[in-house]
């Protein structure tokens, strides 16, 4: 069944053993990769349903309180897996929503129905990895993890904690070619012929009970059939110039596609196939694919091999030393946790970029580095700088949660996949920003009145 199919088996590990055996159906634990195209893990559990020969279920877990997660969050995510949902079903699919503690939902859902298997797809944060081991601790079960999310797989390209993209990128540009291959059509054999279940997708957010003081933004419609319109907009109008444009605030020269592959809408390997057939400059193409696989994958790498990701010990040793040495230098300016979230510092261009992020649901990508070195100069310590940024972030960013915001916060605050640079007060030897480095890059009275108003 696997040989005829181009399926590189090591995007697969197994994480709970056991014979697999033909019992009840496999179960395909959807949890951060949330689209029925292009997804590995969806692929896998087909093959090895048809291998079996036993159906396949598809099953999404509600947990009560997802840390840091609101409405902003919950309505795209929850339109999205509605979408899913349908197209499953119109695949001959079940799709079950659970909803409470994920562990315990997905064991008693996978013992009621006798799985064969269960396939979950991978995630490098510390609260999947929880429920995962607390199911593999309750289970018998076999239970198989695939990296539906990385082009190379986290574990594959490299398994140790990395310094930076100059140690990573070599080691996934070797065996790229291995996994950067175009999705194979599965059918699967064991098709539902009528499926009853049909999920109330307003019960859900309704049991959720989530607060509403974040509201949903209207610049990104959800879904994975938006996603591939925003991936289509983007290589029509964007990928041409992107090398660019991407660092100028002002311009729309970023993809926009992060809150999408956050929530595994669109799939990352996708978007490279997609970028590599475009008919555009080879220097926009390189570009993109390297914050797409080199930088977004070492995130992954980061929050994988380093269980500080979100804190201060996750610092490198030499970051952690230059805070001792400057902690107690003297703030002009101190703020407190709401006085950053209202965007009242005296920065018109901190504050624009804050109101950017709370206003449309993403901050561009130039400005996050600014507003994140700020913290650290507006904090008492790189600890509650730490605590301030990923509150924010999380809080307000629909692409939040992510690695890429755990490791984009850490480069800014603790020096991570970074180097010494000259020592200064406050930030030690940690990379400085200012305003006037800002102005010499882009029009910042711009920026500030597309954001202030
Ligand atoms: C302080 C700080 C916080 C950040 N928070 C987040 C976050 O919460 N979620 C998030 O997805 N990204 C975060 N980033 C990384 C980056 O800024 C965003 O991925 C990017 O701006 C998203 O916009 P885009 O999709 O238009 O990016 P594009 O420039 O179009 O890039 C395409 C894709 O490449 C990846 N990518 C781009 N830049 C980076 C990077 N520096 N590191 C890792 N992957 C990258 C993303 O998946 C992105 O969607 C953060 C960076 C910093 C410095």
């Amino acid at each position: 069944m696997f040989s005829r199919v181009n399926f590189n088996k090591h995007r697969v590990r197994e994480i709970h053993g056991g014979e697999v055996r033909p019992r009840g159906p496999v179960i395909y634990w959807m949890s951060r990769d949330q689209r029925v195209s292009d997804n590995w893990a969806l692929i896998y559990a087909k093959l090895k349903a048809n291998e079996l020969n036993v159906p396949l279920r598809v099953v999404f877990t509600l947990a009560p309180a997802f840390p840091g997660a609101n409405l902003r969050h919950y309505d795209f995510m929850l339109k999205g897996l509605a979408e899913v949902e349908r197209s499953l079903v119109d695949d001959g699919i079940p799709f079950n929503l659970l909803r409470g503690e994920p562990a315990e939902q997905i064991w008693e859902f996978s013992e009621r129905v006798e799985a064969s298997l269960i396939v979950s797809d991978f995630d490098p944060l510390w609260v999947k990895r929880d429920w995962k081991s607390q199911l593999n601790q309750r289970t018998s079960i076999p239970h198989h993890e695939v990296d539906a999310h990385n082009v190379v797989p986290c574990w594959y390209a490299s398994p140790k904690l990395e310094f930076g993209a100059y140690t990573l990128r070599p080691k996934i540009k070797k065996v790229l070619s291995s996994f950067l291959t175009d999705y194979p059509e599965v059918t699967l054999r064991n098709k539902s012929e009528s499926n009853p279940h049909h999920t109330r997708w307003h019960d859900a957010l309704v049991w959720l009970n989530a607060s509403d003081e974040v509201k949903p933004v209207k610049d990104f419609e959800p879904g994975e059939k938006a996603a591939r319109k925003a991936l289509d907009d983007f290589i029509t109008n964007r990928l041409r110039g992107y090398a660019e444009k991407r660092n100028d605030p002002t311009l729309d020269g970023q993809s926009n596609l992060s809150p999408f592959l956050h929530f595994g809408q669109l799939s990352a390997q996708r978007v490279a196939i997609e970028v590599l057939k475009a008919p555009a400059p080879e220097a926009d193409k390189e570009a993109l694919l390297e914050e797409l696989i080199v930088r977004r994958e070492l995130a992954d790498n980061f929050c994988y091999y380093n269980p500080g990701y979100s804190r201060f010990a996750g610092f490198p040793d030499w970051a952690k030393e230059t805070h001792r040495i400057h902690r107690f230098d003297v703030r002009e300016y101190l703020y407190t946790l709401n006085e950053f979230e209202i965007a009242h510092t005296h920065d018109p261009l901190w504050n624009a970029a804050q109101l950017q992020m709370v206003n449309t649901g993403k901050m561009h990508g130039y400005m996050r580095m600014y507003w994140a070195k700020k913290i650290l100069e507006w904090t008492t310590c790189p600890e509650e700088a730490m605590r301030f940024a990923i509150y924010l972030n999380d809080k307000y960013s629909l692409d939040g949660r992510d690695p890429n915001g755990y490791t984009g916060i850490a480069w800014s605050i603790g020096g991570v996949h970074d180097r010494a640079w000259p020592e200064r007060p406050i930030f030690g030897k940690i990379r400085y920003m200012n305003f006037e480095g800002c102005r010499r890059k882009f029009d910042v009275e711009k920026y500030i009145k597309m954001n202030l108003g």
